[in-house]
């Protein structure tokens, strides 16, 4: 016998009929089930949300006054007799994929995930699903990223050159998540780390949340200017070209995003450095991630999903794509709805 699709794509989201609630919608509904708190995934204007514990903080921060349930990781919720549960998604503090059992079958909605470590988010955790719905941001084979390790050395002996001539050093790192996983990473021994305001109101919902970070500073509270130009500068990228970087004189700049993988990136983007650093999955990742849910049936949401799914039928995997609304990397501090955290015009 033929049962309807526990979960099926809409024009407001993914939708599970069978418990009358949305996935990630990006139009308002009644019942939302929200996997993390990017603003591409976490929209206004639902009813009731259901999130993780985790991403509390955050998503009160961006929503505001909303009916917001919280669930612990494992935690089952019934919703009209479906069974939902969230597990970690390893992407950004609170990150969750959707666990969605109902009469003996069970779906996995990843969200967005990686599988690689991050001190500041719970550990991606394989969910055994006979179908899984997995986000392909960087589905290419040309995605491999390097070790933490690795990364992190080079951070940190480009900010101790830098130092040591006399110059800030810059990062720009998207608000939520990147400019955390940066202060986690680095050796902050090297110098003052000094975040714009957009980046410090994340830093203290991470910390409220458990999560230990370095010191931080605004640039207003640092009283001795000169030990500015030994400063790690963690900012947004739409503070690039504003007149808030004026103070820190002649520095050097970076980017971090998965995208500067690729030849060109820095370029356009017009810093001295590219660091390869991402909140989502390469593609060996991808592959580990599908493989262990023992799903035989995938569905590819944002990202490279013609890529995706061609591989995954190539390998015997019954794959579909979703048509969806989500942003890719780098789109997600910054929708129409402003930039996470956003700080007023004129703030230090
Ligand atoms: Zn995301
Ligand atoms: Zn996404």
């Amino acid at each position: 016998m033929n049962r309807p699709d526990l979960v099926r794509q809409t024009d407001r989201g993914l939708y599970c009929e069978a418990g009358d609630f949305y996935v990630d919608p990006w139009r308002p509904v009644d019942r939302a089930v929200i996997t993390h708190a990017h603003a591409d995934h976490a929209r206004r204007g639902h009813v009731r949300y259901l999130a993780n514990s985790a991403s509390e903080q955050v998503l009160k921060r961006r929503l505001g006054d909303v009916s917001l349930q919280c669930a612990a990781y494992g935690e089952p919720v019934m919703i009209n007799g479906v069974r939902v549960s969230l597990h970690p998604a390893g992407h950004v503090l609170g990150s969750a994929q959707v666990r969605i059992e109902h009469r003996g079958e069970v779906w996995a909605l990843s969200g967005d995930y990686k599988v690689g470590p991050d001190p500041t988010c719970a550990p991606f955790e394989p969910v055994r699903a006979h179908v899984f719905v997995t986000e392909s941001t960087f589905g290419l084979p040309v995605y491999r990223w390097q070790s933490h390790a690795t990364l992190f050395a080079e951070i940190d002996a480009w900010w101790r050159g830098n130092a040591e001539a006399g110059r800030a050093s810059v990062v720009y790192a998207y608000s939520f998540g990147k400019a955390q996983r940066i202060l986690a990473g680095v050796d902050a021994g090297i110098g003052p780390i000094v975040c714009h305001g957009a980046v410090q109101t994340l830093n203290e919902a991470y910390r409220s949340s458990g999560v230990p970070l370095p010191a931080t500073q605004l640039v207003s509270e640092i009283a001795d200017k000169a030990s500015l130009r030994r400063a790690l500068v963690i900012a947004p990228p739409s503070a690039q070209g504003t007149s808030w970087l004026g103070r820190f004189g002649d520095a050097g700049d970076a980017f971090a995003s998965g995208w500067m993988q690729l030849r060109g990136a820095r370029r356009r983007r017009s810093v001295d450095r590219g660091f390869v650093l991402s909140d989502h999955a390469d593609w060996p990742g991808l592959q580990q991630a599908i493989a262990a849910t023992g799903a035989n049936r995938v569905f590819v949401t944002h990202g490279y999903v013609p890529v995706m799914v061609r591989w995954l039928a190539s390998q015997g995997y019954d794959a579909q794509a979703f048509d969806t609304e989500y942003g890719g990397e780098d789109d997600s501090d910054e929708t129409p709805q402003g930039v996470v955290g956003s700080e007023p015009p004129g703030a230090p």
